[in-house]
């Protein structure tokens, strides 16, 4: 198809769009206010020269898995997944560790007297896994395509976390290991839904795995680009849109922006009722990130989690439960519940022999200024005595810092809106396309639309879809194409063209 197509915002939702609309035939260009694409898939050399941090996303089990990605040659610009030999370990006091193994046998084998309930809750999904994940990586209004295999999912994803952990295992290693996995919804436990986090996350683990990006999480945003690149799209960088006009004329506009971003840019244009509706979305909990450099491997008293990717830290579902639910209160627990990605696990080449880089990051309440980087190193201690004697350098990130490096992470919020109550299924307003601003030819392409969170680039697939569908219409309705600001502008400076 022929045309036009300008992309605000290269975070992977962005790119994901991008691709998409490139590969249909339209000249893409993506406008991105950073000095490097990616948003909040981005990695730098923040810490030491010789050591990459992952500054947003670090492990990728929604990235693996997606149907989008996974039919892009990603892999030939250098995308590669890396899988840790543990893709998630839950450490508890006292006690072994609870693991999370690629093999749903081996994680049964290890929760003992649970092993059979683990296989109960998870084993369907594992099972028609390819069938689940375009189900629930898209709008969720909508008819599934295996209706079957989606309602076996629902039926059990219904429940609040906190009550299938307690009814389904009898063992305090099952139900701190589900909680964790439950926890990356950042709500309460006690909240309907929570359970389908625990699932689908559990359920990756055991199908395609947790892993990271060889090199950083920045490869990822890399090969997108190259791929639009090869499609004769450009990404421009260092370029601030705040006025639509800059990327008009064009015949459809894709905005990797949350709501409250959009209406900043384009309140005007918008139709009265859907910019009413915009100013209604609401932001969730945040996050406080630290990365660390270390001496050495994290001293964790049971060894085996220094061989998982990721790490959840908190302890017991009681005490992630209560967590969650302060921080959704807007208290700041003492003991937060503490996500940790140890990429060296899966990929040497994140730091020079002998160290290590370790990311780490808990939950806070929305634009808190609170500081807790000392809780964060005090739950790591906790279960790894002598950690903080292996730190030779670590870095603070704030929720502030967070929207200061990347203004779609409003309030140090990660997932581009809170995932609770109607906004789980209705992203960002309810409608039968949700990607569509109500201004022709201009969509949503954010994680504020479905499915949500995550680096798949799924909204931005579902979005440039959605964008490609309007346009094949509008031009069979109309002889002329109108895209959303038909006024002329003044093209970018070659410069800052990102290749
Ligand atoms: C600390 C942190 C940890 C995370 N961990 C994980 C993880 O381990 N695994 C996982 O799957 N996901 C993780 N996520 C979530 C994931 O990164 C996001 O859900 C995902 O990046 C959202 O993609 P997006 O394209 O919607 O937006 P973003 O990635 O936020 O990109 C938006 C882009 O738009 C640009 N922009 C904004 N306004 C303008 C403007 N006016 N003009 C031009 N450009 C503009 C921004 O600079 C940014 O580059 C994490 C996020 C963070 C921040």
């Amino acid at each position: 198809m022929e045309g036009t197509a300008s992309v605000v915002g290269s975070g992977p939702n962005g790119l994901a769009a991008a691709v998409v609309l490139a590969r249909a035939g339209l000249r893409v260009t993506v406008w991105e206010v950073a000095e490097t694409p990616g948003g909040a898939t981005r990695s730098a050399r923040s810490l030491a020269p010789d050591a990459v941090t992952d500054l947003g996303s670090a492990v990728h089990p929604f990235g693996i898995a997606s149907p989008l990605f996974s039919r892009l040659p990603l892999h030939r610009y250098g995308l590669e997944w890396l899988h840790p030999k543990v893709p998630m370990a839950h450490p508890l006091d006292g006690r072994p560790a609870a693991l999370l193994e690629r093999s749903l046998g081996e994680t049964c084998r290890g929760l003992g007297r649970d092993g059979r309930a683990w296989a109960a809750v998870h084993r369907s999904v594992v099972r028609t896994w390819d069938h689940i994940v375009p189900g629930v990586l898209g709008p969720l209004l909508r008819i599934p395509e295996h209706p079957v295999a989606m309602a076996a999912f629902g039926a059990r994803g219904v429940w609040p976390a906190a009550a299938l952990a307690t009814a389904a295992f009898r063992d305090e290693p099952a139900r701190a290991l589900f909680a964790g996995s439950a926890a990356h919804g950042v709500l309460p436990l006690t909240r309907p839904l929570t359970a389908s986090f625990g699932i689908l996350f559990g359920a990756a683990g055991h199908a395609t795995g947790w892993p990271v990006a060889r090199g950083g999480s920045q490869a990822i945003a890399d090969a997108l680009v190259a791929d639009l690149n090869e499609h004769d799209g450009i990404v421009l960088t260092g370029v601030q849109v705040s006025d639509l006009a800059q990327v008009c004329p064009a015949d459809v506009v894709l905005l990797d922006l949350t709501p409250r971003q959009v209406l900043a840019l384009t309140e005007q244009a918008l139709p009265r009722s859907y910019a009413r509706a915009l100013a209604r979305w609401r932001y969730g909990s945040a996050t406080y990130k630290i990365d660390y450099l270390l001496d050495g491997p994290v001293p964790w008293a049971d060894e085996r989690v220094q061989g998982a990717g990721t790490v959840h830290v908190g302890g017991t579902l009681g005490q992630l439960s209560a967590a969650e639910a302060d921080v959704y209160a807007g208290r700041h627990p003492d003991r937060p519940f503490v996500l940790v990605a140890q990429q060296g696990a899966a990929d040497p080449s994140r730091a020079p022999t002998g160290k290590q880089v370790l990311w780490a990051y808990a939950h806070t309440p929305h634009g808190s200024p609170v500081p807790i980087g000392h809780r964060i190193d005090a739950q790591i201690e906790r279960f790894a005595p002598g950690f903080r004697d292996r730190v030779t350098a670590r870095l603070e990130t704030t929720p502030a810092d967070l929207e200061r490096m990347n203004a779609n992470l409003v309030g140090g919020d990660i997932g581009g809106g809170a995932m609770d109550g109607l906004q789980q299924v209705f992203r960002p307003v309810r409608k039968a396309v949700p990607y569509a601003t109500g201004v022709p030819g201009m969509f949503l392409c954010s994680s504020s639309t479905p499915p949500g969170g995550g680096v798949h680039g799924m909204c931005g697939f579902h979005a440039a879809r959605a964008a490609l569908k309007d346009l094949a219409r509008r031009r069979h309705t109309t002889p002329q194409p109108s895209g959303p600001a038909a006024q002329p502008t003044t093209h970018p400076p070659v410069d800052r063209i990102h290749q």
